[in-house]
């Protein structure tokens, strides 16, 4: 969790959670905190920027056969980091390699359902390539959004959650026109 001092709108969640997974992706221990902390401000101040997708992209060309998720080698099958039935974007920018046996235990769920609801993992250990991703998604989507100042509760809720679920039990396309 962000410490209370970081204001919690989108762009802030963004660039804290850039900061402490891709940036300093081993930083989980209190020594690390300033480190995040600097680098954080510097991402709110325009001193840095979020690379591009490239960053990650050539990581993973690097790495071919290689799970970003369990870093199990062998067999690895295209998995898009925001499932397309979510709104994930078509492209190379949403695909990470899976192994066989994260793709089938995911099972389309949105990335942070799946590892922290699923996996019982915490949201701080995600991996630095598919959290750079999904960072950057959000960050994209909510830039044409123009939803980048606005209220955040949890990086969870950076790419909204299930919208499809609520939407189909909601009863009301009539009262659209
Ligand atoms: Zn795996």
């Amino acid at each position: 969790m962000p410490p209370p001092s970081v204001p919690k709108t989108v762009r802030d969640f963004i660039y804290y959670y850039y900061a402490k997974l891709v940036i300093a992706p081993s930083a989980g221990e209190a020594g690390n905190y300033r480190f995040i902390m600097d680098r954080y401000r510097r991402l709110k101040n325009g001193e840095i920027q979020m690379s591009d997708y490239d960053r990650e992209i050539q990581r993973l060309a690097q790495t071919p056969g290689l799970c970003v998720f369990c870093a199990a080698r062998g067999h690895t099958v295209p998995m898009e980091v925001v499932p397309l039935a979510l709104g994930g974007p078509v492209g190379i920018h949403n695909l990470v390699h899976a192994c066989t046996s994260c793709d089938t235990s995911r099972q389309g769920l949105d990335l942070l359902s799946w590892w922290c609801g699923k996996l019982g993992r915490d949201k701080d250990d995600l991996p630095p390539i598919p959290a750079g991703l999904f960072l950057k998604l959000a960050h994209e989507r909510h830039t044409v959004a123009f939803t980048l100042a606005s209220r955040c509760a949890d990086i969870a809720s950076l790419w909204p959650r299930a919208s499809g679920e609520a939407g189909r039990r909601a009863p009301s396309p009539s009262r659209r026109r």
